[in-house]
């Protein structure tokens, strides 16, 4: 398979949508943001070895590379549109592209999400993949907006695919319902926008909730504190450890891909109301504070410290 079979494979499954005016095929892509909305951006990109196990099922490296964008664009309460593909390929492994393709599209049609364009070459195996968004003026969800008094929310349960890594690291059985939770995140997209005029800020948990938490109160000139007990666990992390080892996880383990968020106190009922129509549970882990830090504290009111902090590249 050369570079432009490869391509006319991905092409085929591109996707349609009426604002896609010129699709792949030419130099550019040719799109039409709908009139009155901004375009929200994000890039994230997958390395073998660095963001996910070498023997990562081609299926999960392909809905991994687009979850964690979409993840990015409900983060800033962005409705899905497009997306971009630059995939390195060590060899046109036919087996592999069709799996990739497989997993990378099963997210891109659940979100009708087409993918517009892209670039191929030879290389150790690395995916870059750019997403567009839509959101009304004034209204996307900022990591800037959070205030003293807010409310702490996080979506979904913490500490799952941080919980896999360690297991496969130990080189332990890896839980499937962890495991799941690494290689296939769900981007909360539609709570992302469901949260829209609700939260004050947002970020999306992908290097841990405590260093996440930390970029919100730096941007708001905020301080923060959690309550390490109410951080939401799913029954497979219950069973995995001890309470310690867990916390741990939940608190500085990457890879989430939930909301984190702030809101009034007054906007509890609408936060819930948000959750219940996105079918996303959500849990209230603390406030924020005066201040510059992130305090994490155990029931007893003491600080709780955890083993590690979350992950920095070339840190
Ligand atoms: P150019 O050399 O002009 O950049 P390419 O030969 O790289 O063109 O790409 C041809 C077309 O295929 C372009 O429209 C490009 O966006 C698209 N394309 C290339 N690689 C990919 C990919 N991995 N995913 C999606 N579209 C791609
Ligand atoms: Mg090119």
């Amino acid at each position: 398979m050369d570079e432009f079979e490869l391509i006319n494979r991905i092409r085929v499954r591109a996707g349609a949508r009426a604002d896609v005016v010129l699709g792949i095929g030419d130099d550019c892509a040719l799109l039409e943001v709908p009139a009155g909305l901004q375009l929200a951006v994000t890039s994230d990109t997958l390395n073998a070895g660095v963001h996910f196990p070498p023997e990562t099922a081609a299926f999960d490296i392909g809905w991994k590379a687009l979850a964690v964008n979409l993840s990015d664009l409900a983060a800033m309460g962005a409705r899905p549109a497009w997306c971009t593909l630059a995939l390195a390929l060590p060899e046109a492994d036919a087996g592999f592209v069709a799996g990739f393709l497989d997993g990378f599209f099963a997210l891109a049609d659940l979100h009708d999400v087409a993918l517009v364009g892209g670039d191929t070459t030879r290389g150790p195996l690395s995916i870059n993949v750019t997403a567009h968004g839509f959101v009304a003026p004034g209204a996307a969800l900022r990591r800037d907006g959070a205030r003293v008094g807010d409310d702490v929310w996080v979506s979904g349960t913490l500490g799952d695919a941080a919980a896999a890594l360690r297991q496969w690291r130990d080189g332990q059985p890896v839980d499937g319902d962890l495991r799941a939770r690494l290689d296939r995140p769900t981007p909360r997209v539609a709570l992302g926008q469901a949260l829209g005029g609700v939260a004050s800020a947002c970020i999306d948990l992908s290097d841990g909730l405590l260093a996440d938490l930390g970029h919100v109160c730096r941007a708001s000139g905020v301080g923060a504190r959690i309550e390490v007990e109410a951080l939401p666990a799913s029954a497979a992390l219950l069973s995995a450890g001890d309470a310690q080892r867990r916390r741990t996880l939940q608190a500085t383990g990457g890879d989430d891909y939930e909301l984190c968020f702030t809101a009034l106190p007054a906007c509890r009922q609408s936060v819930l109301d948000a959750a219940r129509s996105s079918r996303v549970p959500v849990t209230r882990i603390g406030r924020i504070d005066h201040g510059n830090v992130v305090l994490a504290l155990s029931a007893n009111g003491d600080a709780w410290i955890p083993a590690h902090a979350g992950f920095v590249h070339f840190g």
